[in-house]
């Protein structure tokens, strides 16, 4: 830190804020010029303005109506440390005394205390009102930054509850955390909200807002809380806060009446809250148990900027038009039954796009030294004690048990293929050593997170083991990246964000382990020309991982793809391959998916065409349909031809108006619909239409048949 003294300085009358650019400041009140920032005179004017006796002392001096310029005893300015700040652009700012991240915001430009949020100090995210106090890395947030939007959406929650709380006194609040696009807030209520009721809370929000009242922090002791909570009737806040180790203070945050237990931090007042919008109501159980109450959830979703809102919520709209629920119906894909939540009954059309996508990555393993086994679903409990999974995940393992041995369906694939490693002695010559499996993992997912195909308790992955050494990693990881992409090009996905995420705090394995690790990650992606981000402290306790994660053409992020590093599972199982000195050697395992679950997959691929399926995956890829009785032969034959040439064919010769035939193969989609009528007959021609309405005209039964071969082969 540098140390500075203070001996007293210059400062005029017009003394009254903290919040405007201590340098305009500086100049009003001693002419002194920017470059000057840290000449004494401006130290002694932010001390003095600072230290509440000095601050009264002049508020005394400015009564008395004493000059502008005037010295202050010395006696006031004792010696004090002063606080060097470090902005992002790795400038740096002196501060004679603590400093909250508004005081800086507003030393650095008005423009930028009116943005500011909050603030991020060596890296932690922080109120406004947070004083910095000692030499640290300072970083102003605002809405353009993604941990503004953060606090405009978590902050927006507890508008949401202030709102409630106001139109519904007797409501009790529970929980309002930040999600996706969005918050939700639960509250106890004797009844469920209806959609005018979320009319009035929005309405009420907006009014709180535009009163852009100051949202403060306090700190109280745990127990302190607690009675309070008790003593305002929010009991499920006095239990959320008694669960709080008893030697720790909690955080509350105030607006206008309401106050909240919260971590924070929040932006400095409603007004900072201008984008949002009410989306909707759901039931949830108190702590997700379905033992507990019934709990009413709003949804709601807030935003930087109006257009953003807007984008969102158009959006949105185009999402649900794209909804894999409803055109898995309208196109008679698959349906969910409630004999089985969670789980997919796959039509016969729906089953062949799945055939289409397992085919297709089957190739895939079979093309890049995968060799395809199939584990066992149901495995002995004391495996999963091994594995860790009894102890950590029971919850979410189907279990049974037969002749007083307890079993549990495969949440996941690995141990099955650990299993199947250690038959027979391995060698390092064995490494890499892949396994795939087409591996269907069961979940016991709480039937109201589960969402059509997408969020499921049963699902197919394509699911890949290495075994290697850890100076294998690199090129295993290269290969696999270079592989992903190709697929996810091949399903119509061009758009690939990468992150690697790196150790964190509780992990296994020694750090030179993580170290090459890492670096084997990072470099495979530096190979493939890829961009990446580094997500800290979000691997795995058992290894690094990247995560692959597609854009589809709306704009939304799906995570599909994984490699993930585990030094973990190999030694909890005892897997271990001969090496080059004759010795034994634990292998290191790469968990690997490319596409995840198939079910979601498809989910996602049906979005993304919002139906209409590439010509290589559409279910049935042309129709052929005739316009009288007399072509009927004729169209049976050029079905027979497509056919035979591997194509799915629809052949519809129902003495049905052709309008009407065609209309209604329309709407399910298909890439080609063939017309045959007499005139076509006669000169062995068909009459393409292409999806999308298109009428590419007559052309002979051969030239159509090319035109699609090349679609396929070109997966378009
Ligand atoms: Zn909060
Ligand atoms: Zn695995």
């Amino acid at each position: 830190m540098a140390r500075g003294l203070l001996l007293g300085g210059v400062i005029g009358t017009g003394v009254k804020i903290r919040r405007s650019s201590p340098q305009q400041e500086r100049e009003r009140h001693t002419g002194y010029d920017t470059a000057n920032y840290n000449g004494n005179a401006f130290k002694a004017y932010w001390a003095v303005v600072r230290a509440p006796s000095a601050l009264s002392a002049i508020k005394f001096i400015v009564k008395r109506g004493f000059g502008p310029r005037f010295f202050l005893p010395d006696a006031l300015f004792p010696t004090f440390t002063m606080i060097q700040i470090t902005l992002p652009d790795s400038s740096k700012r002196e501060y004679p005394q603590a400093v909250t991240v508004a005081e800086v915001a507003a030393s650095i430009g008005t423009g930028l205390a009116k943005a500011a949020l909050g603030g991020k100090v060596d890296g932690k995210l922080v109120d406004t009102s947070y004083l910095v106090e000692k030499d640290s890395a300072v970083a102003i947030v605002t809405a353009k930054d993604a941990e503004g939007l953060e606090l405009i959406r978590h902050s927006a929650a507890h508008l949401l509850a202030y709102a409630v709380k106001e139109l519904f006194p007797e409501v009790q609040v529970t929980i309002g955390p930040v999600i996706e696009n969005g918050f939700f807030y639960d509250f106890s209520y004797k009844r469920p909200f209806t959609p005018e009721d979320l009319v009035a809370i929005e309405k009420r929000m907006a009014a709180l807002a535009a009163k852009d009242e100051p949202v403060t922090r306090r700190v109280l002791p745990r127990d302190e809380a607690v009675a309070h909570f008790k003593a305002i009737g929010e009991n499920y806040k006095a239990e959320i806060i008694a669960s709080i180790p008893v030697n720790e203070d909690v955080s509350l945050y105030r607006e206008g009446a309401f106050e909240d237990l919260c971590r924070g931090p929040h932006v400095p007042s409603t007004g900072k809250l201008k984008f949002f919008k009410l989306m909707k109501v759901a039931g949830a159980y108190w702590r997700g148990d379905h033992r507990n109450e019934m709990l009413q959830r709003i949804y709601g979703t807030a935003w930087a900027t109006k257009d953003e809102l807007q984008q969102y919520l158009t959006m949105l709209e185009e999402a649900d038009k794209r909804d894999h629920r409803k055109l898995g119906k309208e196109l008679d894909l698959f349906h969910i039954d409630d004999h089985s939540p969670g789980l997919v009954f796959w039509h016969p059309k729906g089953w062949t796009v799945w055939q289409g996508v397992e085919q297709y990555m089957r190739k895939v393993y079979r093309d890049n030294g995968y060799q395809e086994v199939k584990g066992p679903q149901l495995l002995d409990k004391t495996l999963w004690e091994k594995t860790g999974h009894w102890d950590k995940y029971r919850d979410n393992m189907f279990t049974t048990e037969s002749e007083k041995r307890d079993f549990a369906l495969k949440p996941m694939n690995c141990p099955g293929h650990i299993l199947i490693f250690k038959q027979g002695i391995k060698s390092y010559r064995d490494l890499p050593l892949r396994y795939g499996e087409f591996g269907q993992c069961h979940r016991n997912e709480p039937t109201g997170g589960l969402h059509g195909i997408m969020r499921v308790r049963g699902f197919t992955q394509d699911d890949g083991h290495i075994f290697c050494t850890e100076a294998q990693i690199l090129k295993e990881c290269v290969d696999y990246t270079t592989l992903l992409q190709k697929v996810y090009a091949d399903f119509g996905f061009k758009n690939i964000i990468y992150k690697v995420a790196t150790r964190p705090e509780a992990r296994i394995g020694s750090d030179e382990s993580w170290d090459r690790a890492e670096h084997a990650l990072i470099e495979s992606l530096r190979a493939s020309g890829c961009e990446f981000e580094i997500s800290p402290g979000e691997g795995a306790f058992y290894g690094p991982k990247i995560e692959y994660t597609l854009k589809d053409a709306i704009g939304r992020q799906w995570q599909c793809g994984t490699i993930q590093v585990d030094f973990s599972m190999p030694e909890r199982l005892d897997a271990e391959y001969v090496g080059e000195d004759g010795a034994r050697h634990r292998p290191v395992m790469l968990h690997r998916a490319i596409v995840g679950s198939l079910e979601r997959f498809i989910g996602i691929l049906i979005e993304e065409h919002a139906g209409a399926l590439p010509t290589w995956l559409a279910p049935a890829q042309v129709s052929v349909l005739n316009i009288t009785d007399s072509q009927a032969d004729y169209a049976r034959g050029v079905a027979k031809t497509l056919q035979n040439q591997g194509l799915r064919v629809n052949l519809d010769l129902r003495n049905e108006k052709i309008t009407y035939k065609i209309r209604e193969h329309a709407l399910q989609k298909l890439p080609y619909i063939l017309v045959v009528g007499d005139k076509e007959m006669a000169a062995g021609a068909v009459s393409v239409r292409a999806r999308g309405n298109k009428d590419l005209g007559a052309m002979s039964l051969e030239a159509f048949a090319q035109q699609i071969a090349l679609d396929v082969a070109q997966k378009v």
